[in-house]
């Protein structure tokens, strides 16, 4: 990615860079409260700027890197999924999903926001290093990180589309293609460009970041303090079968993982979410959650579990609704508490772990 594309820059470099024109620095501000608060995403929109100014921006500055190519909206019109063709012709995918209480099987596990979020699932990634052999993402290999900017944009299309609607994005999760945490310094400039109280201004904790487990990067997390919500995928808490299943497992295996994680909430008195996708007769039986639970015992957590979505490379089936309630049972008795997520989106490819370009 070119470093002219408008949203790769923080406010100190959009203002540098606008000194060096032999602006005054007020103006980036006007370019950043432009993009970040009215949503502008043209040189010509910006009528807080002088004509020159708005030719200056379009001959030295990218503003539409992302070209969304294809959009599907779920036959409940609840879910949309946005193809992005990217400057260098690799494509990507992101999600918006607008909830409703009726999408989990307990209304009672709902938290008090559920009612009314607009979720966007954004990519991190072109394709994923990690290989977990259950994820479309995963099955297509891995192709290149994306820039900070290229995650801001997916947020800022979607918050344009919304806005137009008189709605907003109300929450922001890092769960679409990639691992967030291999690309861990872009994603975070990205959240924190996301973040400024005088531009897009949506806070940390609206942000969710979802990871494989790579230890080091959750330590660094951890150290860094940050209001950011973490959701684990563990999927298994049995070392062979995870492995199996998430091949970098092999790296960092339960018990190194779970420390990891028990520190973090040590640390920060975070609770963290464990993501669970449930395959029939591999990892939804009794004596999986029986070992979850027990493994699980005494940490501030919740447990996420969804039913496998279908993707090409992979033969496991979805659990039943019987055997999730089930999983759920064992673990809520145990006092861990665990919701079971109705898949969405699966009509348009856009359930957890079905996202993947041909790019
Ligand atoms: N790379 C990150 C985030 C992207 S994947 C991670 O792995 O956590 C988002 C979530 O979807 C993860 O919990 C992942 O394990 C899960 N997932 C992947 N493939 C899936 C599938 N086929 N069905 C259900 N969940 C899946
Ligand atoms: Fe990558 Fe996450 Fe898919 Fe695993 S589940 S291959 S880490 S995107």
């Amino acid at each position: 990615m070119s470093a002219s594309f408008i949203h790769n820059l923080s406010l100190p470099e959009l203002t540098s860079l606008l000194v060096e024109w032999g602006e005054p620095p007020y103006r980036a501000r006007q370019i950043w409260q432009g993009l970040y608060c009215n949503y502008w995403g043209n040189p010509k929109d910006f009528s807080n700027l002088p004509v020159a100014l708005h030719q200056k921006l379009a001959k030295s500055l990218e503003f539409n890197t992302l070209v969304p190519t294809t959009t599907l909206q779920s036959s409940d019109g609840k879910t949309v999924k946005t193809l992005f063709q990217l400057h260098d012709g690799k494509a990507i995918e992101t999600v918006l999903m607008k909830y409703d209480p009726s999408t989990t099987l307990h209304r009672t596990q709902l938290d008090d926001s559920g009612q009314g979020r607009r979720t966007l699932c954004v990519s991190t990634q072109v394709g994923c290093a990690m290989g977990c052999v259950f994820c479309a993402t995963g099955q297509m290999g891995f192709k290149r990180h994306l820039s900070s900017g290229e995650i801001v944009a997916q947020v800022m299309y979607f918050a344009r589309l919304l806005h137009d609607q008189g709605e907003v994005v109300t929450n922001v999760v890092l769960m679409g293609m990639g691992e967030p945490f291999h690309n861990y310094d872009n994603t975070m400039a990205a959240i924190d460009r996301l973040n400024d109280p005088d531009g897009f201004n949506c806070g940390s904790r609206r942000f969710t970041i979802s990871t494989v487990g790579l230890v080091p990067a959750i330590r660094q997390f951890t150290a860094e303090k940050r209001q950011i919500n973490l959701a684990i995928s563990l999927h298994s808490v049995d070392d062979s079968l995870r492995t199996s299943m998430l091949p970098v497992n092999k790296r960092y295996p339960i018990d190194e993982l779970l420390k990891a994680c028990c520190d973090y909430v040590a640390a920060t008195g975070r609770r963290i979410t464990f993501e669970w996708a449930l395959v029939n007769g591999v990892n939804d039986t009794p004596d999986q959650a029986q070992l979850l639970a027990s493994k699980l015992k005494g940490l501030l957590c919740h447990v996420n579990a969804i039913p496998l979505n279908h993707t090409k490379g992979y033969s496991g089936k979805a659990t039943t609704y019987k055997h999730a309630a089930e999983f759920r049972e064992i673990l809520t008795r145990s006092g861990i508490p665990c919701t079971v997520r109705l898949p969405r989106g699966v009509d348009i490819q856009a359930g957890c772990g079905q996202l993947e370009s041909t790019g």
